[in-house]
């Protein structure tokens, strides 16, 4: 088994022994392996993150895995698009070297007892409507970091809380990988491209909209402050929740980017805005990085 230089289709691997034996060729090559961590029905987003893989490294490992930790009973697992062919298309045409999608079994031999904790920054927002859900995503990207052992690892800014949660991770805990962060990619109508898209009817698809739409008027209205950005964005959801289908929304709020804490009244500079909303069954989340105050 080799590692090839340029791989046309991504080398596939699903067992654990396989990929140490892989990673200690490509240690012993001096090659820097860039990590670029999803759960599969790859779409332009990851895409994105896989082009920006490639500028950082010599080798580009995707993994493919809906981790069942970060799933509370009740949610979407089950049903979460699984599409490996098509998967391995995408990997091959953004030259992707080696795509790691193991099974459930091999990822969790035992059942965990040990596992990561996201502290108290894990129990708001996102963790507070999926309680134990940033320690189940946490505890899967540290394996995958000791699996893969990546010199950096690539994720996108549409999942804030997760991307600031692995940050201080990797701070905290004195990981040795470096994290690098890919603005939201979204389709030409503002909506934030994402695997759980697929699950919108086309009347939920076009209510959707709105939340893209709420955060565009808040940062519009950014050098007014807090308070005029939450008003702006208010008013698109205000009408949203009329629409057919109606946007149920979960949060709208403005928060420190780097502790997902809620901003005061009279807060300059960086904040980021986040939202997530519920269209019929399906559950989804956005935000937008903006700088509070007159510029
Ligand atoms: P997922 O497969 O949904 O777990 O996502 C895998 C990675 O892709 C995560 O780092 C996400 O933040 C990132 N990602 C998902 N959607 C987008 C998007 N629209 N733009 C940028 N990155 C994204």
């Amino acid at each position: 088994m080799g590692v090839p230089e340029k791989a046309q289709t991504p080398l596939l691997i699903d067992r654990l022994e396989e990929l140490a034996a892989v990673r200690e060729k490509l240690s012993a090559e001096g090659r820097r392996v860039v990590l670029v961590p999803t759960m599969g029905a790859l779409h332009e987003g990851h895409r994105q993150l896989m082009r920006t893989a490639r500028g950082l490294g010599d080798t580009v490992v995707v993994t493919i895995f809906v981790n069942p930790l970060q799933f509370l009973p009740g949610e979407d697992f089950d049903k979460y698009p699984r599409q490996l062919e098509k998967d391995r298309e995408v990997c091959a045409a953004e030259g992707v070297d080696i795509v790691v999608a193991p099974p459930r079994s091999e990822v969790y031999r035992d059942e965990p007892i040990v596992t990561v904790s996201a502290g108290s920054m894990g129990d708001l927002l996102d963790g507070k409507t999926r309680p134990g859900h940033f320690n189940g995503m946490l505890t899967v990207v540290l394996k995958l970091f000791h699996l893969v052992q990546p010199h950096t690892a690539v994720f996108g800014e549409k999942d804030g809380q997760q991307l600031a949660l692995i940050r201080r991770m990797v701070s905290d805990l004195n990981i040795p990988v470096r994290i690098e962060g890919v603005p939201t990619v979204r389709d030409a109508d503002g909506i934030a491209t994402s695997s759980r898209n697929t699950y919108l009817s086309a009347e939920e698809r076009d209510s959707a909209l709105a939340l893209s739409r709420a955060l565009f008027a808040g940062r519009d209205a950014a050098p007014g402050g807090r308070d005029a950005v939450l008003r702006a964005g208010r008013k698109v959801l205000d009408e949203a929740a009329t629409a057919r289908p109606p946007v149920e929304l979960e949060y709208f709020t403005l928060v420190d980017p780097g502790t997902f804490v809620e901003v005061a009244a009279d807060t300059t500079g960086p904040a980021l805005l986040m939202i997530a909303a519920r269209l019929g069954k399906t559950r989804l989340i956005d935000n937008v990085p903006l700088t509070l105050g007159p510029s």
